[in-house]
């Protein structure tokens, strides 16, 4: 099913509001297998965005016009749908009403431009709008279904969610194009050393199409497939998830809407185990990320931020020879920094971060993007060196995701 997106407003053009309107469309579309195929940004210009409509209606099974919507005189996405579909504009009594009562409800009485918010296209259907004045319009013109709604993305985004979004489901069912995914979630791994892996699967890849995204400290493995039958397009899935699942072993945390963070409380409940933390270099990152997960408590027992060498004596114990030989930033003192923490909060797992976020800080020796994470557990410690330059925040989102994974793969080993 093809789609095409055109995006009213002059304002638009000269740069003074950024599109969102359209990259939010193009997402929601694209998780549902409906292909954008053009995009289109016009002014508030009669002639032109008629001419975008009837380029659009030729050759898109589905065109959605946003903005343009409202009472003033640049709002012309209502004349411009109906001149490019040869219809003349017929105003609503149902939407007259409508429009009266939300006037009166503020104490107001509509003006004759408001009224003109209830006229559409013969033919069409009126959408309506829970936040705002404006109705959106569905039409049917030769095949191709129009939606046209209002600009300001608080009104947007609900219509779509009620209005278009069950609507092109149906067509897409109806049409045996449903779109069907699986998402893998990778640690530990780039985007290139994926593609790598997975260079003869994706060269030969039909249905399902298999698609990589990167996002920092994380790729992850789309699969897609079309199909009418839910089943049919889950077992497609499943045969394609396989040989991938095997070529990438333990990288493949986990699935769809999956987070490190879950899966690790996942695996934690199940171990009926808990955690303590001991960070330095993430600065509570890895704390806050494991609290984002509801019942957390179940597992997780609290942690230090041990920044300072003194906390990081005082608190979890390091010993003040580790840290004058082997310095903060060393395996050594996480090792001591995780064991402290276990010791200290009695818990079954300890994690320990400790690095050089910089940008200053670093030397020859231990340059900035050093860093080392510790596991602790009833077997022992376990110890992680990593070396990551970039920005701060980078740095601590990746030694986050780092930590972790460690800790998840050092809890699969227990199972
Ligand atoms: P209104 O009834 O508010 O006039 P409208 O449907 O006529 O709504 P526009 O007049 O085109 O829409 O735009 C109104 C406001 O909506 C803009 O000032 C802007 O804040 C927001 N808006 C419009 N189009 C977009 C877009 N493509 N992306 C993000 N925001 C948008
Ligand atoms: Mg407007």
């Amino acid at each position: 099913m093809k789609a095409e997106l055109i995006s009213a407003g002059t304002e638009l053009l000269l740069g003074e509001i950024v599109d969102t309107n359209a990259v939010y469309l193009s997402q929601q579309l694209a998780q549902i297998g409906v292909d954008v195929y053009y995009r289109h940004t016009v002014g508030d210009n009669l002639r032109r965005l008629v001419e975008v409509l009837r380029l659009a209606f030729d050759r898109a099974d589905v065109v959605i016009i946003t903005g343009g919507l409202g009472p003033t005189q640049d709002d012309i996405t209502r004349q411009a749908i109906a001149e490019a579909a040869g219809r003349s504009l017929v105003r609503s009594p149902q939407a007259v009403d409508k429009l009266r009562e939300f006037f009166a409800r503020r104490g107001r009485v509509p003006t004759e431009n408001n009224l003109c918010q209830a006229e559409a296209p013969e033919g069409a259907v009126l959408l309506d709008n829970l936040c705002g004045t404006a109705p959106g319009i569905r039409l049917e013109h030769e095949g191709t279904v129009t939606f046209a709604l209002p600009g300001p993305p608080t009104e947007l985004q609900p219509m779509f969610t009620t209005e278009v979004m069950p609507y092109l489901l149906e067509m897409t069912e109806r049409r045996g194009e449903r779109l069907y995914t699986r998402t893998l979630l990778l640690a530990d791994i780039g985007e290139s050393n994926t593609a790598e892996i997975l260079s003869d699967l994706i060269a030969d890849q039909t249905d399902p199409t298999i698609a990589l995204y990167a996002s920092p400290a994380q790729v992850r493995v789309r699969l897609a497939t079309k199909d009418a039958d839910e089943q049919a397009a889950a077992d497609r899935l499943a045969a394609a998830e396989a040989p991938i699942r095997e070529l990438l072993g333990e990288h493949v945390f986990g699935v769809d809407d999956d987070t490190m963070e879950s899966v690790i409380g996942r695996l934690l409940r199940e171990t009926r185990a808990t955690l303590a933390l001991a960070e330095s270099c993430t600065g509570g990152l890895v704390a806050s990320r494991i609290t984002d997960v509801p019942g957390s408590s179940d597992y997780f027992l609290g942690g230090v931020v041990a920044y300072s060498n003194d906390l990081k004596q005082t608190i979890l114990g390091v010993a003040s020879e580790i840290l004058s030989t082997h310095g903060a930033v060393s395996s050594q003192c996480a090792e001591a920094m995780a064991q402290g923490a276990r010791a200290a909060f009695g818990a079954d797992f300890a994690v320990a971060t400790t690095g050089i976020a910089g940008p200053a800080g670093g030397t020859e020796q231990k340059p900035v993007g050093l860093v080392y994470v510790a596991v602790a557990d009833e077997r022992g410690v376990h110890v992680e060196e990593h070396s990551w330059p970039g920005t701060r925040e980078q740095f601590k989102r990746r030694v986050s995701q780092m930590a972790l994974n460690t800790l998840r793969k050092r809890i699969l080993q227990t199972i």
